[in-house]
């Protein structure tokens, strides 16, 4: 059985810049994966190149041994591939159920959906609070819940995620961290991590890579890293 996930040499331009460098990572079923790197280093292109957002010039990606690179967005999300982007992008104008219903578009099993509504809102009560407000009114840690409970709703076998962490409190990062984990856990989700917070996503990461200018430096459990001089002085803010 090969992975869930398979980058194989990877590179992804913007005109005439590599922004990713012959990138090689996997994800096996039930993992949670994390990427880490400065800003700049392609985490986020990585991602957008899996989930079809933006097309590679060489190389594959396989989801459970099928090619699905350069596939436009919607067909690698219903092969199973939910993105929570940068930045969140929730329909402002859409209620908090409307944007999860989205996310179930082109869903048949209506039992299962229902379930799955549930199960969000038991993850996250602030959004059963708030479920007919619209989302523009949420705060940024709501509608990063939010982000995430739209993937769900997909019901992916890999949730890729960008910066989840980004611009929250601790104690909403830590929410956002516990639910990603109960997703996974529970849920059977696998996922892939893109992060700066390096700590708060190796705590949570069976296994993790490091990017810097649009190349793999260096991947390791999660534990190893954690452990690494290297790892600590440039990514965990201590020496
Ligand atoms: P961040 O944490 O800031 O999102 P990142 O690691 O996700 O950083 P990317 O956003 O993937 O990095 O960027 C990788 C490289 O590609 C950078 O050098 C960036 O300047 C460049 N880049 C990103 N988007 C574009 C674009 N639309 N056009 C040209 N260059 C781009």
């Amino acid at each position: 059985m090969g992975a869930l996930l398979d980058v194989r040499n990877v590179e992804t331009f913007y005109g005439p810049i590599m922004a990713i460098a012959g990138v090689s990572l996997s994800v096996e079923e039930g993992q949670i994966v994390t990427v880490l790197g400065a800003n700049g280093a392609g985490k986020t292109t990585l991602l957008k190149t899996i989930s079809g957002a933006i097309d590679c010039r060489k190389g594959q990606v396989l989801l459970a041994g099928e090619e699905i690179q350069n596939r436009d967005p919607d067909r690698v999300a219903a092969k199973g591939i939910g993105h929570v982007p940068e930045g969140r992008e929730v329909f402002p104008f859409l209620s908090v159920e409307e944007n999860l219903r989205v996310g179930a578009w082109g869903r048949r099993d209506r039992d299962e959906v229902a379930r799955d509504f549930e199960t969000v809102y038991a993850y996250f009560p602030d959004l059963a609070r708030k479920k007919a407000d619209m989302a523009g009114f949420l705060s940024g840690g709501q509608q990063q819940m939010l982000a995430v409970g739209r993937a769900f709703m997909g019901r992916p076998r890999l949730m890729v995620l960008d910066e989840p962490s980004l611009g929250l409190s601790p104690l909403l990062m830590k929410t956002i961290f516990d639910v990603i984990r109960r997703i996974n856990g529970e849920q059977g989700v696998s996922v892939l991590l893109v992060e700066q917070n390096a700590s708060a996503a190796l705590a949570v990461a069976d296994y993790g890579f490091i990017m810097e200018v649009g190349r793999v430096v260096m991947d390791a459990p999660s534990r190893e890293l954690l452990a690494s001089e290297d790892i600590k002085e440039f990514y965990l803010g201590q020496a």
